[in-house]
């Protein structure tokens, strides 16, 4: 499990949980290359396909956004409540009650959404509505998730690196019900991809720190240190990230006190123990 690739194999969960019937519609944020494919691929399986083009995610970046259910109605809701919450009028209250919305209507728990409208309304990045300065949006999110035993099936801090079962943020690294999706998603991968389920098992099973930047390193802890790092990478079409390779030289060392990682600035990198 150290350091060495793993012969990886990248898979679709969200065309599997859809295609099963495990979620009721989904939202993909691609460019123009790709979107032409992915809209073949899901009219073809008989979905209703519309597209948008909108800022979403921590970069804003201008992306296509797709928007698939089996029925041309949900399709088209996911879209409209996608555009209110993204207008810039929008208020942070109303830009939550529509994130609840958008959630729900996407299949996720209502705890976890309900979590996520919260993080939402006080503004991406902060743990508190008045913080003048802000975090990465995944580092308040697994300050806040964060429990002595989290389950690696739920592990959604590796979707750049496209290694995750659920696309969106638990409640708490054990949500009973997030648990049982993942798990759901888990079988497909098992029954259609099942070269898939190692190279995921062998990405998202390990310990993992996130820091205030939204740098994250897998990392070895022995007797409370650091003794290994390595930036998370690997799937085919993903980077090795240049921010991640950086927090993995300098966080090898570095003491672990209370699932914190000391002496690397404030406030302190916070270790999930997936492993
Ligand atoms: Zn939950």
């Amino acid at each position: 499990m150290e350091g060495q690739h793993h012969a990886i194999q990248r898979v679709n969960t969200e065309w599997l949980a859809l295609c099963a019937g495990l979620k009721p519609g989904l939202r993909i944020a691609t460019d123009a290359g790709a979107v032409g494919s992915i809209v073949d691929r899901y009219r073809t399986a008989g979905f209703h396909v519309l597209l948008d083009n909108g800022r979403v995610g921590i970069e804003g970046r201008a992306r296509i956004l797709v928007y698939v259910a089996r029925g041309a109605r949900e399709a088209a809701a996911l879209r409209s409540i996608e555009r209110l919450i993204m207008a810039p009028e929008a208020s942070p209250r109303s830009k939550a009650t529509f994130t609840r919305e958008f959630g729900l209507r996407l299949g996720y728990p209502s705890c976890c959404v309900e979590s996520f409208a919260r993080r939402t309304e006080r503004g991406g990045g902060r743990f508190q509505p008045d913080d003048r300065d802000r975090v990465d949006p995944d580092f308040v999110h697994a300050h806040e998730a964060n429990v002595n035993q989290p389950d690696w099936r739920i592990n959604n801090l590796l979707m750049r690196q496209f290694a995750s079962l659920i696309s969106f943020a638990p409640s708490r690294f054990d949500c009973a019900r997030a648990v049982d999706q993942a798990a759901e998603i888990l079988a497909l991968v098992r029954k259609h991809a099942h070269a898939a389920e190692q190279s995921l098992e062998a990405m998202m099973r390990r310990a993992l720190a996130i820091y205030p930047s939204g740098r994250r390193v897998w990392v070895q802890v022995t007797d409370a240190r650091v003794t290994d790092a390595w930036p998370p990478g690997g799937m085919p079409g993903s980077l090795v990230d240049v921010g991640n390779a950086e927090a993995a030289v300098q966080c090898v060392g570095a003491l672990v006190a209370d699932g914190r990682l000391c002496g690397l600035g404030e406030p302190r990198p916070i270790v999930l123990s997936f492993g």
